[in-house]
């Protein structure tokens, strides 16, 4: 957007019924979406002649603040200092705040990959919740409310767009190298039982012994992180990047033991998830 637009004459945005009179803050920080990778035709893209459908909105992006308050998080989010936004802000309190209107690309995912879509912006809506995150030694809880608050967002929000469940992450799931948010101790479980997102129980029979891995398992396992979605490098090493992903994974479907190991019971759940994604 040009810098010198005037937000105050956006009209409000009608996205979503859950919005009270106070509660839409105009960021600046947005432009307009681009059709993504995923819908056009790659051929055509190699051949200068691309003709992309129009701009599908098909994956919910969850976040922390990582501000130590909600009135410095919004400054970050809708000013042109700030450089970044997000459709919807979650305050402490379970205030619903929107700063982006869902029609525009709100620039809350960064460097970020998944499914091979690098452009996460454009095909996503983003949701930033107050939080410290792990800026602090002990990482603060999600209060109540707050809780309530996003997954009745979350939940309108998948409802409206037919976003699949496979397709609500985190941020540590698109940037598993540079991210960390919404944490470990986010509360997907939860959000799940309300039909937002998905939730594996971890089977405590498997155990949390590492196997043997040898160059033609990791090469299976990463395929399979590939397969979920991951961005991930198939090279049949124990890299940092390998590490890094299943890391992102535990952070979001294995919260008792977040290491980075490709342990047993971990290797189960990839198995799980992939299994709920083809189902
Ligand atoms: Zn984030």
């Amino acid at each position: 957007m040009s810098e010198d637009i005037d937000v105050s004459s956006l009209p409000i945005p009608t996205d979503t019924a859950l919005l009270k009179d106070g509660d839409w803050v105009p960021s600046v920080n947005f432009n307009e979406r681009r059709a993504t990778v995923n819908l056009c035709d790659p051929a055509a893209i190699q051949t200068g002649s691309a003709h992309c459908p129009a701009v599908k909105i098909d994956l919910l992006l969850l976040h922390y603040t990582a501000t130590p308050t909600n009135d410095y998080a919004l400054q970050l989010l809708t000013t042109p200092e700030g450089g970044v936004s997000s459709h919807y802000l979650v305050d402490g309190r379970g205030r619903i705040i929107q700063m982006v209107a869902e029609k525009h690309r709100a620039w809350h995912a960064g460097e970020a990959e998944w499914a091979g879509e690098t452009d996460i912006n454009s095909c996503s809506i983003g949701i930033e919740i107050q939080n410290q995150g792990y800026a602090l030694q002990r990482v603060p809880s999600y209060g109540e409310a707050q809780m309530v608050a996003v997954t009745e967002l979350c939940a309108d929000i998948v409802k409206r767009h037919k976003i699949k469940p496979h397709r609500v992450l985190g941020h540590s799931d698109v940037a598993p190298h540079r991210k960390q948010d919404p944490g470990a101790h986010f509360d997907w479980r939860r959000l799940a039982k309300k039909g937002v997102g998905l939730w594996l129980e971890a089977d405590d029979e498997v155990d949390n012994k590492c196997p043997d891995l040898e160059e033609a398992l990791l090469i299976e396992l990463q395929r399979k992180f590939l397969a979920i979605g991951y961005g991930i490098e198939i090279t049949g090493e124990l890299d940092q990047r390998t590490a890094q992903v299943v890391t992102a994974f535990q952070r979001h479907y294995r919260t008792s033991k977040v290491d980075g190991m490709l342990d047993l019971q971990t290797i189960d759940l990839v198995d799980q998830l992939l299994g709920m994604i083809k189902a």
